[in-house]
């Protein structure tokens, strides 16, 4: 499987909320959720209407999200376009 040098910067983090931490400041509504996996902020995904997970990264450059789906443990990285089915665990 690829992997990118951005792996590294995966940490244990702590989801910030339940849901999207932005949408919920505001009211919004989304779609699906990721968590950040350099320091845990959760947002929404791509097809939300307000996109805070990509605005997170763009916000940060923390580059490595994680589906905060129940089931579902598929990460990405933003920098490099890279799918991963499952996402190594955080370096302790
Ligand atoms: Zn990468
Ligand atoms: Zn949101
Ligand atoms: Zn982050």
């Amino acid at each position: 499987m690829q992997r990118c040098e951005h792996l590294e910067e995966i940490k244990p983090v702590t989801p910030s909320a339940e849901g999207c931490e932005d949408c919920l400041k505001i009211g919004g509504r989304w779609v699906h959720l990721r968590l950040c996996e350099t320091c845990g902020h959760v947002g929404c995904c791509d097809s939300s209407p307000n996109r805070h997970a990509t605005k997170h990264y763009h916000a940060t450059r923390h580059p490595i999200i994680k589906s905060f789906e129940k089931g579902e443990d598929w990460g990405y990285c933003y920098v490099d376009d890279l799918f991963y089915e499952t996402l190594p665990e955080a370096e302790s």
